[in-house]
């Protein structure tokens, strides 16, 4: 009773990164809470599933295997969603800030009259004293996430209702096993009890699928430009560089907005989050809803006009110059001693 559970999407039998990535941080949270961590998964042709989320240090999966909840529709996943919780009474539930866990997350937490903060970037434990009700609150989940245009970072707690609900998205938590020999318990939904007849109205006919081929997020170098690229044109020379040293292109808010590159390379608090090895900012400023995307970066350069830019503050190394001569020489010096 009272454990952590994540919702897991699942595709083509392989259950989401996003997912895999909760049930890191909902191990870490139940380990904090003292409790077990359990995992939802519900589609079809499920045999052997437990196989990829148990190795995250799941101590129970439950699994709801029917044709008709495959692909995802709003209706049954919500109705079996509602049903668990109202039996397990679970304390934190966990889904992905994407398509289906903001389609799904707001139905069951309005069912549930629970509350449900989107869109974290981060969940810890903390205590919480109400002062003028003289109440205190121990481990609820602080669910933190920027507010008022990312002006501020918010903690936002539920003291009162349960579950305390939460979505996050892809890239931002990081995906850890604790063991490949990490034994839970399997439990098998029986469907028919949680689903009703009219759930099923909505039919998938037909589904097309548009695989990106910008991997930026899993990418171990990125040469990513800002506003001060200036031309989609100069891009090129982003994309050139990124060939040479055998990285992706990533772009701010601000080049994406003015159009010098696609939208899935957008890093930051609305576009990816990403941890490669070495980030190469080039002409971006360093406003924080840029950083939250990259602050994890192992290895910053900065390339910027202004010695004075935020993002100098995050880089190892700075360089003070313009893109168009500073690009240009790295390009040829790396072509130069590479092998
Ligand atoms: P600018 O801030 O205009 O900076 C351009 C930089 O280029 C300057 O530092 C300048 O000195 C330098 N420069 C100019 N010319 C050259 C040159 N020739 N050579 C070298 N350097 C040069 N932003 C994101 O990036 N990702 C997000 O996900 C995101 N989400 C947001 C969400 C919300 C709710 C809001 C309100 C904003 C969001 N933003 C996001 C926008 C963010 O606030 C900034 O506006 C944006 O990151 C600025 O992009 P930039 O650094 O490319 O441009």
């Amino acid at each position: 009773m009272n454990n952590v559970f994540v919702y897991c999407e699942i595709e083509e039998g392989q259950v989401a990164d996003v997912s895999l990535e909760l049930l890191t941080k909902g191990r870490k949270l139940a380990d904090d809470l003292k409790c077990e961590l359990e995992a939802i998964v519900i589609g079809h042709e499920l045999k052997g599933v437990e196989k990829q989320v148990m190795p995250f240090g799941v101590d129970k999966v439950w699994i709801a295997d029917d044709k008709r909840l495959y692909p995802y529709t709003t209706l049954p996943h919500t109705s079996i969603l509602v049903k668990l919780f109202e039996e397990e009474k679970p304390q934190i539930a966990l889904m992905g800030a994407t398509s289906i866990g903001r389609d799904l997350g707001p139905r069951v937490s309005s069912a549930l009259h629970s509350g449900l903060t989107a869109d974290c970037t981060s969940l810890v434990i903390g205590d919480h004293e109400d002062k003028k009700n003289k109440k205190e609150y121990k481990d609820l989940l602080y669910q933190i996430r920027p507010a008022f245009g990312g002006n501020i970072v918010a903690t936002i707690i539920n003291p009162d209702c349960r579950p305390q609900m939460a979505t996050v998205r892809e890239g931002v938590m990081k995906k850890e096993i604790v063991s490949d020999a990490y034994k839970g318990k399997v439990k098998n939904i029986d469907v028919e009890k949680y689903v009703k007849p009219e759930d099923f109205v909505i039919k998938v006919i037909e589904r097309h699928m548009e695989k990106s081929k910008v991997n930026i997020k899993n990418a171990g170098i990125i040469v990513a430009g800002g506003y001060g690229v200036g031309s989609k044109e100069n891009f090129a020379l982003l994309t050139e560089l990124a060939e040479v040293i055998g990285g992706e292109v990533g772009a701010s808010r601000a080049a994406v907005d003015a159009g010098f590159a696609s939208h899935e390379r957008q890093i930051g608090q609305t576009g990816v989050t990403v941890r490669p090895k070495l980030y190469i900012a080039c002409g971006i400023s360093g406003q924080i809803q840029h950083t939250a995307g990259m602050e994890e970066s192992a290895m910053v350069i900065a390339i910027n006009t202004d010695k004075n830019a935020p993002i100098n503050a995050f880089a190892d190394y700075v360089i003070t110059g313009d893109i168009a001569t500073v690009l240009p020489k790295m390009i040829k010096q790396y072509k130069e001693n590479t092998k």
